[in-house]
């Protein structure tokens, strides 16, 4: 992929599945809970061990990649549970330091992130190009299911004094 043409919402992807494969999955949980507003950040590190700071700190990188905080916040509601669902952890980090079980290697003083961004980036960037067909199809579906239910509302309404 020529980086220098990735799509905004692809930047977004490629965080947020790089989070799943990075082994934190608690991230993307939290995110999705943070913009259901059933998280307050207070309560980011009592459920998920992310400080409010780190909390928001996702919350803002994730705007600048889509450059556009609906679009932000559409993927993350959108995305994230496929990615979740569908996104296989790849770091072990029950071990220190982390060893990352694609290649073996132990990640001594290097972010798992880093570490899957630098060595598998196909890998990283098919589990992309997965999620995106998925979302794809998602996305398509409930337009679907949208344009059903204003269509039986438009008939409920013929005939009504509104
Ligand atoms: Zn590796």
């Amino acid at each position: 992929m020529d980086k220098g043409h990735i799509s905004p919402a692809i930047e977004v992807l490629e965080y947020l599945v790089l989070k799943k494969m990075a082994g934190r999955p608690e991230v993307l949980e939290a995110l999705i809970e943070y913009l259901g507003g059933s998280l307050p950040p207070s309560q980011a590190n009592d459920r998920y061990g992310i400080s409010k700071h780190q909390l928001r700190g996702f919350v803002q990188r994730i705007n600048e990649k889509a450059g556009d905080r609906r679009l932000a916040e559409f993927l993350i509601r959108m995305a994230t549970p496929l990615i979740l669902s569908m996104v296989q952890s790849k770091i072990d980090r029950s071990k220190r330091p982390e060893v990352c079980m694609i290649c073996g290697r132990r990640l001594v003083n290097m972010f798992p992130e880093d570490h899957l961004k630098k060595h598998h980036y196909e890998y990283l960037e098919e589990e992309v190009r997965k999620v995106a067909a998925e979302l794809k199809k998602a996305i398509a579906a409930r337009r679907k299911e949208k344009t059903y239910v204003e269509a039986n509302a438009k008939e409920v309404s013929i005939g009504s004094v509104s």
